[in-house]
């Protein structure tokens, strides 16, 4: 990555809400990531939780980021409980193409309130 190229927090849309160029209520916000209701919910609540280092997809990540994709977990944990998801949540990182992803900054969804049903299209 060319660190002159690239802004702090990356140069997705993503990178534009952690840096606070698009105003975003944040759930949650750390030194490390930041956590937002998403724009287009697939359930009753879908937020998603996003490192402020720009690691496009998992299969990107380092080993060195084991510590940091952990963090995400906590963090989900932590939201879902302040949005009272008692009765189960899911949590999904899509990867790539094949894994749906748009967005190319890494991100873990976390949607709830209603029944998911197995397995997602
Ligand atoms: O995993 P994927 O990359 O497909 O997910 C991107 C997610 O980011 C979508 O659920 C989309 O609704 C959300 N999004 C958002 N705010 C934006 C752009 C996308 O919450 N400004």
């Amino acid at each position: 990555m060319d660190a002159e190229a690239t802004q702090a927090g990356g140069d997705t849309i993503f990178g534009k809400i952690i840096r606070g160029e698009i105003k975003t209520d944040f759930l949650y916000e750390d030194d490390q990531c930041v956590a937002f209701d998403d724009i287009e919910p697939q359930a009753p609540v879908h937020f998603l939780v996003v490192p402020k280092k720009p690691i496009a997809k998992l299969s990107d990540a380092q080993d060195a980021d084991e510590k940091l994709l952990g963090h995400l977990m906590i963090v989900a944990r932590a939201v879902a409980k302040q949005k009272d998801l008692s009765e189960g949540f899911r949590v999904v990182i899509n990867d790539g193409p094949q894994g749906g992803q748009e967005v190319m900054h890494i991100h873990v969804h976390v949607m709830g309130g209603r029944q998911l049903s197995w397995p997602p299209g």
